[in-house]
């Protein structure tokens, strides 16, 4: 089990490093020449070549995001000069809610070469990491600056962002890294969500589905952000890609949440902790429908709205640890350790969407990253909570196989009682012996021996009878000094060697016990067959006695049949 864990742990940290190590490398990819961006709003009857011949009217120094939404000029500041003058050239920027877009490269000799895209046309130059890139060939003059046209810019987090240049050696290779990063990511959730579903179909655990609603949204949440959506469904609006994202976060949060409130021991969240979250469920799961139903027409608010209730779920979070520590959940460091990392990542971007933090790659990543974490480390704490719950169901079932065998046995001698006897007496069609024992003078034992000397020899017959009972014979103390063998007639033992060794039993105080036998045979497939065998094998009992005791009575064939 040690060794187990060790591995598991291991292979956790080797494949964090790896997941840690892939965006590092990717960024340096995307990294290129960041462009410095000068902003005007733009006015009816603007023309390109007008626009730059007049760019006095730029506004470098204002935050982007302080200008609002609506239709925006951006101008790069100069490009750096290539070393080659005749490679291409590839501008880079964050895919943001825009409804179209122009880029538009300035040579040094005033030529000037690009495109306007609408929101669909925009998936043509989605790059992986949702990075929009247009590609200009030199045509003689290198290209010096870059002139970007944006419509219907919502400007939340601002109009273009992270402007970069780069050539294509470095996008290629950007574009490897991040393909690895997010197929290692998807396939680490497609996996786990298999692998989580099949289990839940045994096990049906109300953590492990809400665990694999999580999976699932994390699928599409990479899918989305990383812009391989763009590339898979071409003629999907950027925009609704961007929405995509924000309603598999949405309801991912929602799933989160409904695993916290499962995933502890009821005792843990009982009461308000547990109706708060589900709440806050609740309102992700809404939060999701209402972004995809006006998403479209009103992103701004929303997406205010997406980053509030964002915050709650930290606070949500919080408040289940807080409990589970208070009431001391076994689970509390395996749950603590696995959403460490997520909660982190809300912290931040909470900190970026309400535009205190600036943008750059490990912001717009650090849910891949953190996810990887707490998709590893949750798994662990489910593959423990199943363990765990496994062993008390285990353990469940041990206690309750304990006590039905106490219900069933007499506790003075340990032989089945009269009700679990008279319950696997009557089972299948057929004839069976009856063998009715009864202790002779059995007061006298009492009297000279006292009452527990008299439980003594209770005991000691018990073993008796127990000893030459084959198997298949059922042997039972009915009541008192009276016992019982019932079995079929071939198997069972012959009375007379059993009354020679009740007699040759040792007992206290060398004490000799000798006993009566009633036998009677018969069909026994109902109660009533069991009614008349008894009577018959108690009457044959009471002749024994009646015949001097220390002997077997049978009774006749004839009148058992
Ligand atoms: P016989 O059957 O030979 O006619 O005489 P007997 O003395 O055995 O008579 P009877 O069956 O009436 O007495 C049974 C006695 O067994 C009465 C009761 O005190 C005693 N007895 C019943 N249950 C227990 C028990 O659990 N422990 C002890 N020590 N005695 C018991
Ligand atoms: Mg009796
Ligand atoms: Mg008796």
């Amino acid at each position: 089990m040690v060794s187990t864990c060790r591995t598991l742990w291991i292979t956790l940290l080797v494949a964090f490093g790896a997941l840690c190590a892939t965006p590092a490398r990717a960024q340096a990819g995307i990294g290129g020449t960041p462009l410095t961006t000068c902003v005007s709003r733009v006015q009816p009857g603007d023309t390109v070549r007008g626009v730059l011949a007049n760019t006095g009217r730029f506004d470098c120094t204002t935050r982007q995001i302080a200008f609002g939404r609506g239709d925006y000029w951006i101008l790069s500041g100069r490009l750096p000069a290539p070393a080659d003058p005749a490679a291409a050239v590839r501008v880079r920027q964050v895919s943001l809610w825009q409804d179209s877009l122009a880029v538009y490269a300035i040579a040094a000799d005033g030529r000037i070469t690009g495109s306007l895209d609408d929101n669909v046309g925009i998936d043509r130059h989605i790059q992986l990491g949702a990075i929009v890139e247009h590609r200009f060939t030199p045509d003689g003059a290198p290209v010096e600056r870059v002139l970007w046209r944006v419509g219907g810019a919502a400007n939340m987090r601002g109009i273009v962002v992270g402007a970069r240049v780069t050539d294509d050696i470095e996008s290629q290779r950007s574009n490897m890294l991040l393909a690895a990063f997010y197929a290692g990511f998807i396939g680490l959730c497609a996996g786990l969500l298999f692998y989580n579903f099949a289990l839940w179909r045994v096990l049906q655990h109300d953590f492990q589905i809400a665990y694999c609603g999580l999976l699932a949204c994390l699928v599409i949440y990479a899918l989305s952000s990383s812009g391989a959506l763009a590339w898979l469904l071409p003629g999907l609006a950027n925009n609704r890609r961007i929405l995509t994202s924000y309603l598999a976060l949405s309801w991912g949060m929602a799933s989160a949440l409904a695993f916290c409130a499962c995933f502890f021991e009821r005792r843990i969240l009982d009461g308000w902790p547990l109706r708060l979250i589900q709440m806050v469920t609740v309102i992700f799961g809404l939060l999701g429908v209402l972004l995809m139903a006006v998403g479209p027409i009103a992103i701004n608010p929303l997406d205010r709205i997406f980053s509030l209730t964002m915050c709650f779920a930290p606070v949500a979070v919080g408040l289940v640890v807080w409990r589970a520590w208070r009431r001391r959940s076994d689970y509390l460091w395996l749950f603590a350790l696995s959403w460490a990392a997520p909660v982190g990542m809300l912290v931040v971007r909470s900190l970026y969407n309400i535009n205190l933090l600036s943008w750059n790659f490990w912001i717009d990543n650090s849910t891949m990253v953190a996810m990887s974490v707490e998709t590893l480390t949750a798994s662990a704490a489910i593959a423990y909570r199943i363990r765990v719950l496994s062993h008390e169901r285990d353990e469940a079932v041990r206690q309750e196989a304990i006590s039905r065998e106490l219900a069933d046995t007499d506790p003075l001698t340990g032989l089945l009682n009269r009700r679990a006897f008279l319950s696997r007496a009557i089972t299948a069609p057929g004839s069976r012996t009856l063998m009715l024992f009864d202790i002779d003078h059995f007061k006298q034992v009492n009297d000279t021996i006292g009452h527990d000397g008299g439980d003594e020899v209770l005991r000691q017959f018990a073993r008796t009878l127990r000893l030459h009972a084959p198997p298949g014979v059922l042997v039972a103390r009915m009541g008192g000094e009276e016992f019982a063998l019932l079995g079929e007639e071939s198997a069972m033992p012959d009375p007379d060697v059993l009354l020679a060794n009740v007699r040759a039993q040792r007992l206290p105080f060398d004490l000799r016990v000798t006993s009566s036998i009633g036998i009677c045979h018969g069909p026994l497939s109902d109660e009533n067959d069991w009614k008349r065998l008894y009577r018959l094998a108690d009457k044959a009992l009471f002749q024994a006695k009646a015949a001097g005791r220390d002997r077997a009575g049978r009774a006749p064939l004839s009148m058992a049949a």
